[in-house]
């Protein structure tokens, strides 16, 4: 087992990380930015390395900056966390180069996820579905017709290299297939630089729904079931649940099973997660993560099982201990994800944390590296604090939920507590029936 893992990440995912790390007894290094001097993150971690500037580009996304404290600080391993360098195959690959481990899979396979044409390509070989769209890359306006029209409209024209929800097209009709085909490759382009767009259906009242997979890189996989991700804002999700409210048992089970088996046939290691549309019973895949989620912990909270400490054993070349016939489900759990914003606007509101009271009790889980007296600085993502219910059923989870809502305190700052109060209390949330644009809508007319 490794004795010192380097955390490239800040927030609570990097406090999630050190408690995994500490409770197998292996000692903890954090990187920070100046800005995070004072952080929770830093202040925990056995050692700490100031890494640069404020700016990401400078500091969480400096490469050099932190291969360099992995080498002075002679740690074996580094864990990405999420978002910054968590899916960048070329730090992989520098990392591993340098003899250290990656807490992650395999450069390549995060290479193929990431191009998201190659992606789909990988998948229907490993016999998942797809949404149905053009067999790979469309090269012109003038090619997309007839696959456009063979699919059938309304359809989607989306960048290969895209991410964060941007670089899509809606078209309606096919008079409007050659403007969105040109904007959506051009803005590919700016964004990502890959003009590269192909073209899929476009699914009208789907819920995002997504499968956690654990593999060991040697041919052995497991899924953790699922989670319900629809809530979002801007193709950001901002509640999720586990398992997912409208599944039946054995579609569950089906859905589960080709995950972890295409998991095992890619030969992956580490967690990883399998993006669905679903709609109409079926399920459409998206796109796969290759790192550790920000809603991991609802389906911790329902299989008992530490995700993290998972992607360490795996990384350290252990056998995997997990058997898919011991994972089972056990009650429901929400994750509240509470940002530092305007609970109306959804304008950041940075800055200095004047008192702090997370709720506690049975099934109340608060991941947050918050404190009294903390300011929160302008320069990074506006989430502060997660707070993580479970109960025997849906129904005892929500009340949790609620109960605990009330009692957690941030002050200083806005945030969007009062958000996920008002959708507590919303009947259509409260009987589980929303889809991916639910969201959008109840914030516009609440
Ligand atoms: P990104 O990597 O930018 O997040 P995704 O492919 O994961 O891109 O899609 C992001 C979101 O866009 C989905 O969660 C869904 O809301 C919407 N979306 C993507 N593809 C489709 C589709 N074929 N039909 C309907 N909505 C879609």
């Amino acid at each position: 087992m490794f004795k010192k893992v380097l955390i490239a990440n800040r927030g609570e995912i990097a406090l999630r990380i050190h408690r995994a790390c500490k409770e197998m007894g292996i000692s903890t290094v954090a990187v920070h930015s100046t800005a995070d001097s004072n952080a929770m993150h830093v202040r925990l971690a056995d050692e700490s390395v100031c890494i640069g500037p404020p700016t990401a580009a400078d500091s969480y996304l400096n490469i050099p900056a932190i291969l360099s404290a992995a080498t002075v600080t002679d740690a074996d391993a580094i864990h990405p966390g999420y978002g910054f360098l968590s899916e960048n195959a070329n730090f992989a690959r520098i990392v591993e180069e340098h003899g250290i481990a990656f807490i992650g899979p395999s450069s390549d396979l995060i290479a193929t996820m990431g191009d998201k044409v190659a992606a789909k390509d990988a998948m229907k070989r490993a016999g998942v579905p797809v949404v149905p769209g053009s067999d790979g890359a469309v090269k012109t306006a003038a090619d997309a017709v007839p696959i456009a029209a063979d699919i059938g409209y309304p359809v989607i024209v989306k960048a290969a290299s895209g991410g964060g929800g941007r670089g899509m097209k809606v078209v309606q009709r096919p008079e409007d297939l050659e403007s969105a085909f040109n904007m959506a490759s051009t803005e590919a382009l700016a964004g990502f630089g890959d003009a590269t767009v192909y073209i899929e259906k476009f699914l009208g009242q789907p819920r995002h729904v997504e499968v956690q997979v654990i593999a060991d890189g040697k041919g052995n996989a497991v899924h953790l079931f699922e989670r319900d991700c629809s809530l979002q804002r801007k193709h950001q999700k901002v509640l999720e649940e586990a398992p997912c409210p409208i599944l039946d048992e054995a579609t569950r089970q089906r859905i589960g099973k080709v995950c972890a088996d295409a998991a095992a046939n890619l030969g992956y290691r580490s967690a990883g997660t399998f993006e669905f549309l679903f709609e109409n019973d079926e399920f459409y895949f998206i796109e796969m993560n290759t790192r550790v989620q920000v809603e991991h912990p609802v389906t911790e909270m329902i299989c008992d099982i530490d995700i993290v400490a998972e992607m360490i054993r795996i990384a350290a070349g252990e056998e995997m201990s997990l058997r898919q016939d011991d994972i089972r489900i056990n009650g429901h759990a929400f994750e509240c994800r509470i940002n530092a914003e305007d609970p109306e606007t959804f304008t950041p509101s940075p800055g200095r944390i004047v008192e702090f009271h997370a709720p506690g009790g049975l099934g109340v889980r608060v991941d947050s590296a918050l404190y009294a007296g903390y300011s929160i600085p302008p320069y990074y993502d506006s989430l502060v604090a997660k707070l993580i219910v479970h109960g025997r059923t849906r129904d005892e989870a929500l009340m949790r939920l609620r109960r605990a809502l009330g009692e957690m305190v941030v002050s200083g700052v806005s945030t969007t507590i009062p958000l996920h109060q008002r959708l507590a209390d919303n009947p259509s949330f409260i009987a589980g029936d929303y889809d991916i644009h639910w969201l959008e809508s109840f914030v516009a007319t609440d």
